[in-house]
């Protein structure tokens, strides 16, 4: 039995709030990491020439920062990534950035450490039960899942749940263009959840949002 610690409790209410409990915990992190560097690190040399490196960040850490709203946090970040880029020369402009997006290397080290425990937990009754009802998470963490397992059985284990859960979705994906279809006069009612599948299929295919 794994040692029940706080990044267990923190996975046990990711699980518990509902949908991928890995992209809550990792999106919680990159929008705590994004918020404090806004706050207090915009003129830290070391976060600038983090954002030099990466040459800004990626389309949906961006839209992160869009929706924080602190302009002059984020001219504060950019300035020297631009000065940079306006003063080198024409090749150095096509250059490709040297760094991932620091965001994404934050949620890379959180789904390392939050993956990690939760592979290391896997026979806490909590989890256990989780595990074998539907679980919620999203293809990519099932795949890290199955990539990091440390057995055949938990790989297989973690395969099986994204087959199964393909599989409900796509019963209900069908249920769900049979009921769009206004030709057919016994088309079926949907019910609430069958309503939301277009959200659970971006949820599986694409992970939460933000
Ligand atoms: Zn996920
Ligand atoms: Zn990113």
């Amino acid at each position: 039995m794994g040692f029940r610690h706080t990044p267990f409790f923190e996975l046990l209410d990711a699980v518990q709030a509902g949908g991928c409990p890995l992209c809550r915990i990792v999106n919680r992190a990159v929008r705590r990491y994004l918020e404090a560097t806004l706050y207090e690190f915009v003129n830290d040399a070391g976060m600038r020439h983090r954002v030099v490196q990466s040459q800004g960040f990626c389309a949906a850490h961006a839209a992160l920062l869009r929706q924080m709203g602190d302009g002059l946090g984020v001219v504060l970040l950019h300035e020297q990534v631009l000065a940079g880029l306006s003063r080198g020369d024409l090749a150095a402009v096509l250059k490709a950035p040297a760094a991932p997006c620091p965001a994404c290397a934050t949620a890379a080290e959180w789904l390392d450490h939050s993956g990690g425990t939760l592979l290391a937990s896997l026979d806490e009754p909590e989890i256990t039960d989780y595990l074998n009802g539907r679980p919620a998470f999203c293809l990519s963490h099932l795949r890290w899942l199955a990539r990091h397992a440390r057995s055949r059985q938990q790989r297989k284990q973690f395969a099986e749940i994204a087959r199964t859960t393909a599989e409900h979705l796509y019963t209900d994906a069908l249920t769900f263009t049979n009921a769009a279809n206004r030709s057919d006069p016994n088309r079926p009612d949907l019910t609430p959840e069958e309503k939301t599948v277009w959200l659970r299929i971006l949820d599986f295919l694409s992970g939460s949002p933000a």
